[in-house]
């Protein structure tokens, strides 16, 4: 079936008890057993099992095409139970433009469980050729990448990991399943903040995992289960609810967020403007290939001047509502350097868009005013 109708029907079904078209919230912490010690209907304690999460993993594992999906508390917990497939005394290659959170668990946390980390420009082939040269557990990349909209190469990059013995997974926080499918181009995993799209409404934080073989499943399992960084009953019911419009949404945003690309390409105090949709992007044939009739809807851009510059647009928007994240219904403008910390490596005159579903001449005339001042 095609991903519209999955995205509504994929996870859902009447509720035996009552026919209910929507599946009640099942809050209880435990379930009962039967006189014989069983658990006749599959659950014993909500942090080991919870209909709600049944329903939510069997629906993104249909949206990704893979054999089963692992929701976990947030991206970031999804993420460190991704990295949690490394071997012990094992390494991790990853894509260097990367979201800040998963970069600083690559650099302070693994590194403390005796795990390497290399990171690497996943755009340049031979330059992950070269780090998986040495045996790697798991090569992570994040493609279009945070903030800079790097494009990788998903099919090549599982290549060149299968050849060095390593998994690849891929963080399609920013592609969503609507516009990018990495399973079916040979990564082994794909990683969901359900934050940003998949939520879709900025009231819900979570994330999962979609597994491509049902290999890795019983360690990410147990690492949800056992390690507990699980989501709530209600976030599961909630994430559920807003794939039923993850297509039109995610389409909708991606034009507007073309169009809103397009006028800062050609504006004044504009320097650079990072979208793979803009032919002049570097990634833009590949992303043409590899993505699925749009580039998303996270823009970033350099004005000119430094931090100061940027701090003072970001001040001056109405209709771009100052704040971190993306994903949401509405339009987000962060500068990004202040928000990542110290470590960042951002460019101090970037600025960061998540363009929502408003009317693209209110986001443009927004924009628009507020470079000119
Ligand atoms: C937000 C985000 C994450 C982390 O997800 P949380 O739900 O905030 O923990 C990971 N990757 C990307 C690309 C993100 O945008």
């Amino acid at each position: 079936m095609k991903i519209e109708t999955l995205a509504i029907h994929a996870g859902r079904a009447p509720d035996p008890a009552t026919g209910a078209l929507r599946e009640p919230i099942h809050l209880s912490t435990t379930f009962e057993r039967a006189a014989d010690g069983s658990y006749p209907h599959g659950y014993s304690y909500t942090r080991a099992g919870n209909p709600n999460r049944a329903s939510l993993e069997t629906a993104v594992a249909a949206l990704e095409g893979g054999v089963a999906a692992i929701a976990y508390a947030s991206g970031s917990a999804a993420t460190l139970a991704a990295f949690s497939l490394a071997t012990p005394g094992g390494r991790i290659v990853s894509s260097a433009d990367a979201y800040h959170g998963s970069l600083r668990q690559l650099r302070e946390l693994l590194p403390r469980w005796g795990v390497s980390v290399e990171l690497v420009d996943t755009t340049d082939l031979d330059a992950v050729r070269a780090a998986l040269g040495s045996p790697a557990s798991l090569l992570w990349v994040e493609t279009p990448s945070n903030p800079l909209l790097k494009v990788s190469d998903i099919a090549a990059l599982a290549e060149l990991a299968h050849a060095g013995g390593a998994l690849l997974a891929c963080d399609n926080t920013f592609a969503t399943p609507v516009l990018q499918r990495p399973l079916e181009l040979g990564a082994d995993l794909v990683m969901h903040s359900s934050t940003k799209y998949l939520g879709g409404h900025s009231d819900v934080l979570g994330g999962v995992l979609v597994l491509r073989e049902a290999d890795p499943l019983p360690r990410l399992q147990e690492f949800q289960a056992c390690g507990g960084g699980v989501p709530s009953p209600f976030d599961c019911w909630l994430v559920l609810r807003s794939l039923a419009t993850l297509p039109l949404r995610v389409r909708a945003q991606a034009v507007n967020a073309n169009a809103v690309a397009t006028f800062l390409a050609t504006h004044p105090q504009v320097e650079q403007v990072h979208y793979p949709g803009l032919a002049a992007h570097p990634g833009h044939m590949l992303a043409s290939r590899q993505m699925l009739g749009g580039y998303g809807a996270v823009v970033s851009f350099t004005v000119a001047g430094g931090a100061v510059q940027a701090l003072d647009v970001v001040a001056h928007t109405s209709v771009f509502t100052r704040a971190t994240s993306l994903g949401g219904l509405e339009s987000l403008i962060e500068h990004r350097a202040s928000m990542e910390g110290p470590e960042s490596t951002t460019p101090p005159n970037l600025i960061r868009l998540s363009v929502g579903l408003e009317h693209v001449d209110d986001l443009t005339a927004d924009l628009d005013h507020a470079l000119r001042r």
